[in-house]
């Protein structure tokens, strides 16, 4: 049985960012997934980076070296990502309270600056001006997510990860049985997006789940 210091269930963006980086610090690490193409949330995604968003120091600490990285990132993955840094409009209706929407942003990192319909519909011609009283404008970024799963995958079997397609059943102590049979690790990383939950379940292992709400 393959034993693997890792193995990383799912390669969506979270799983093959986290293989990617354990590999390359020199751990053994398997990345198991159950199609090289999975519909996956990943790849239905806006790829939106919301660096300015982080209302903890912790996660303003993470977006700087998250934004702080992509750009160069292509370069070391050597592939591109489609990264780029663009405005992001959020939108208000005429009806909207403007200061009721700007005080939900106000422990964020960056505050969204307010702009008139005019302007906003500068920045992008496609808005109806009619349906608008403007816009918070924000720096934000995006990505490619395909690119970039491709990418990080690409560089984690280039620097000797195993990729498996197979479908884990059950996450087992020392790692998972799949359809075929089981795989060994000293630890099982779970990041099989809105899937996890009912893999849990299977396995009998039960936990709270927490999920950071904004503000
Ligand atoms: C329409 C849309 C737009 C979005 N836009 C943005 C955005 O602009 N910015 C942003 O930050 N976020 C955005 N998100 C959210 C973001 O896409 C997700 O948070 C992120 O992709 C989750 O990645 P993940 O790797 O955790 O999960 P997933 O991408 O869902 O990957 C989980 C993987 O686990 C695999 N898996 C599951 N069960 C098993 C099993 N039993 N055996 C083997 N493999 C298994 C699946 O096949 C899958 O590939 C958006 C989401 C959607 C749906």
């Amino acid at each position: 049985m393959t034993v693997f210091d890792w193995l990383i269930c799912g390669s969506g963006v979270t799983g093959a960012a986290l293989g990617y980086e354990l590999q390359r610090s020199g751990f053994r690490v398997g990345i198991i997934d159950r199609s090289p193409q999975p519909a996956n949330a990943t790849r239905f995604s806006y790829g939106g980076v919301p660096y300015w968003s982080g209302t903890t120091e912790l996660m303003q600490t993470l977006c700087q070296e998250a934004i702080g990285r992509y750009p160069a990132l292509s370069e070391e993955l050597g592939d591109d990502i489609g990264f780029r840094e663009i405005k992001l409009l959020l939108t208000l209706s005429p009806e909207d309270d403007r200061d009721a929407v700007a005080q939900s942003y106000h422990n964020c990192a960056t505050v969204p600056q307010w702009c008139d319909r005019q302007t906003a519909v500068e920045l992008e011609p496609l808005l109806n001006l009619e349906a608008i009283s403007g816009a918070f404008v924000l720096d934000h970024a995006q990505v490619d997510p395909e690119s970039l799963v491709r990418g990080y995958l690409q560089a984690f079997s280039r620097s000797g990860g195993t990729l498996i397609y197979e479908t884990v059943i059950e996450l087992l102590e020392q790692g998972v049985r799949t359809e075929h049979h089981s795989i060994g690790a000293n630890g099982v990383i779970l990041c099989a997006g809105g899937q996890g939950r009912r893999l849990l379940k299977r396995s009998g292992i039960s936990f709270p789940l927490f999920f950071p709400m904004p503000n």
